[in-house]
């Protein structure tokens, strides 16, 4: 099965060879696609055979977003946190009023793997709607081995029902469940010797990601789980630094972690250290400005350093629910100090090798997925530019060689 896009304005990808954004501008411009993946990008009349055309009415095609840090897998949403928050409630008055994660905890364990799934499919498709045709989802609302287990298979059910690629992380340490609160070391023993064996000897987790933070699992406690999830085969990586500097970014490149997230308060010598191990950093601006905060990361930093960023939307419904990847790359020009050609790399080629996919997707060039974003619009800036309309811009998106929802 052959298909055509023609009519093509413009095709813009990052370019590993320059390392520079790759914009292709030439008259009678095609793509052609062989069942899922670019067989051709032709700068010219083609001869070849083809079952079917998509019209791309001069428009600009950009690889598929790839968001590489969301939590997805919960039941209710907390709108009513919102509502507290405004009116300048505290984090326990939120909590003592039914709200914060102990909500999440609690609806998750409640519901039965089908309504799990059924909550979850729409927020799902949602991703797609935007233009996102890869996410990672982690667990992490349920916090018992049956919860965690059955919020990675709700994962793996989306993936057969969904046309988005969804890669699963384990995050069993998000946070300690109310039952463990006096006794935290126990709940990590849990994770290590029972969660983290169930997870892997049923394949339901590519990552293992850990809450690295003052309050929450400490670096000891962050250390015994990483290392024990890379014993079963679980790639690492950190929520870090978010609130302070406690260290995880430096236990992130002491680790190999392939990337830690949040970052707001590692230290410079941290950020370096990280840089230097090849850990990417993946900056979350959603979630400061969700939150009403003021601390986002200035990326110069790690560039300067010689680190890699990537950004992503964690997507969760507590402190950010924004699936929107032009809005963070709004969000990350305008307060993190990323151009708008990195942000694009971002969340393109740089998140796809947070994912380990780096050679499939995330780049247009023959040979990788096609999954292909058309829109409306003729320049890069125009997209985080014009957030606030990109559902009604995007004329088509392709995913695995196929239009899928428009
Ligand atoms: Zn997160």
């Amino acid at each position: 099965m052959i298909t055509k896009i023609e009519n093509i304005g413009k095709i813009a990808t990052w370019d590993i060879a320059s390392e520079k954004i790759k914009i292709y501008e030439k008259q009678r411009l095609e793509i052609l696609i062989k069942d899922t993946s670019i067989f051709k990008i032709l700068q010219g009349p083609s001869r070849i055979d083809y079952d079917k055309v998509i019209d791309a009415k001069g428009g600009l095609v950009t690889p598929g977003f790839i968001d590489c840090h969301t939590h997805p897998i919960f039941y209710d949403n907390r709108d009513l946190d919102f509502r507290l928050r405004t009116e300048g409630k505290t984090y326990e008055q939120i909590s003592d009023q039914g709200g914060g994660i102990k909500s999440s905890i609690d609806s998750v364990r409640s519901a039965s793997f089908e309504q799990l799934l059924n909550e979850s499919l729409p927020r799902i498709e949602l991703f797609l709607k935007k233009g996102t045709t890869t996410i990672e989802a982690k667990s992490g609302y349920g916090l018992t081995l049956e919860d965690e287990i059955k919020s990675l298979e709700v994962i793996k059910e989306l993936n057969n029902q969904s046309d988005l690629d969804i890669v699963p992380t384990f995050m069993g340490a998000h946070d300690f469940p109310p039952e463990y609160s006096s006794n935290k070391d126990a709940y990590v023993d849990l994770i290590c010797n029972d969660m983290i064996p169930e997870v892997a000897s049923r394949k339901l987790a590519l990552f293992c990601d850990v809450f690295c933070e003052e309050g929450y699992f400490s670096i000891n406690q962050s250390e015994k789980i990483l290392r024990a999830g890379l014993d079963y085969g679980l790639i690492p990586r950190l929520h870090a630094d978010e609130f302070v500097d406690s260290g995880a970014a430096s236990l992130a490149a002491d680790i190999k972690a392939v990337c830690a997230d949040h970052l707001m308060f590692a230290s410079d010598e941290n950020l370096k250290k990280m840089a230097d191990s090849n850990v990417i950093s993946v900056i979350l601006p959603g979630t400061t400005f969700f939150l009403g905060k003021k601390e986002y990361v200035d990326t110069n930093k790690i560039s300067d350093f010689g680190g890699e960023i990537a950004i992503a939307s964690d997507y969760n419904p507590g402190s950010c629910f924004i699936q929107s990847m032009p809005l963070i790359m709004f969000l990350s020009n305008l307060y993190c100090n990323l151009s708008i050609d990195l942000s694009f790399k971002a969340c393109t080629y740089n998140a796809a090798k947070v994912l380990k996919k780096e050679n499939e997707i995330g780049l247009i060039e023959e040979g990788y997925n096609a999954d292909l974003l058309i829109w409306s619009l003729d320049s890069l800036e125009s997209i985080p530019y014009a957030f606030n309309n990109n559902e009604s811009s995007l004329l088509s998106i392709i995913k695995n060689g196929k239009s899928v929802l428009l």
